[in-house]
This record gives C-alpha cells, sequence and structure tokens, in this order.
C-alpha cells in the first residue's frame, strides 16, 4: 500500500484526541472510539477558514462515498465536530470554531505541506 507522511492525532492535537474519544464513547460507538488513538493526520482541510481545523484521516477520496458512508455529528462543549466515516474507518473530521485547535492544527500540519500528493 501507498503511504505518505502523516502525523498521529493524539501527538499533535492530544486534547482533541481525548475529547473525540470521549463523545464517541458517550454515542456508544465504542468501535470508532477505539481508532482515535491510532488515527493519523493526512492532511488538513485547504479551505483557509479561521474557523475551520478540520483535517483528513485518512487519503482523500475521488469521486462520491459509497453506501457506507456515514456522517457522524458530534456534541461538543464549543464548536462543532463532525466525523465522516468509511466504514469502518473515520476518514475525515471537521472540526469548526474551535479556535484552539485551528492555531494548533496549521501549525503542527506545516510539516505535512511538502507532501507533494495532496494538491493545494
Ligand atoms: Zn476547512
Amino acid at each position: 500500500m501507498f503511504r505518505t507522511r502523516t502525523l498521529p492525532l493524539s501527538k499533535a492535537i492530544r486534547a482533541l484526541a481525548v475529547e473525540l474519544q470521549d463523545l464517541l464513547a458517550k454515542e456508544n460507538r465504542d468501535n470508532l472510539a477505539a481508532q482515535v488513538p491510532s488515527l493519523e493526520i493526512v492532511d488538513r482541510c485547504r479551505c483557509g477558514d479561521d474557523f475551520c481545523a478540520a483535517f483528513y484521516t485518512q487519503p482523500q477520496t475521488h469521486g462520491p462515498y459509497g453506501p457506507s458512508h456515514e456522517c457522524i455529528e458530534l456534541e461538543p462543549i464549543e464548536g462543532m465536530l463532525i466525523l465522516e466515516v468509511i466504514d469502518p474507518a473515520i476518514a475525515y473530521a471537521e472540526i469548526l470554531y474551535r479556535n484552539e485547535f485551528g492555531l494548533l492544527c496549521s501549525a503542527c500540519c506545516c510539516s505535512l505541506e511538502s507532501n507533494a500528493k495532496f494538491p493545494t
């Protein structure tokens, strides 16, 4: 399998990994919660919006999602947190209005900037 440089979420944004795991457990999504410690950030969202700290944990798919695609809206204390799950893996985490994660993410993901696999 083709592999690219990735960042472990639990190292890059540890507070978020903890929160995510907690929220998934509350939704009785134990199988997804179990994935959180091993999630890898493969790229961050390139929309450039200040309030957006979304990132990809699977290489981006081109074309429509399959029937196993699921969108899970979690209920964080602050902001918005939506997961795209392409069965069985968490593929994309949309995190909005969480400035602390946005700043952290744009800092930590700089090292992915040179990854030619992801066009901007
Ligand atoms: Zn974005």
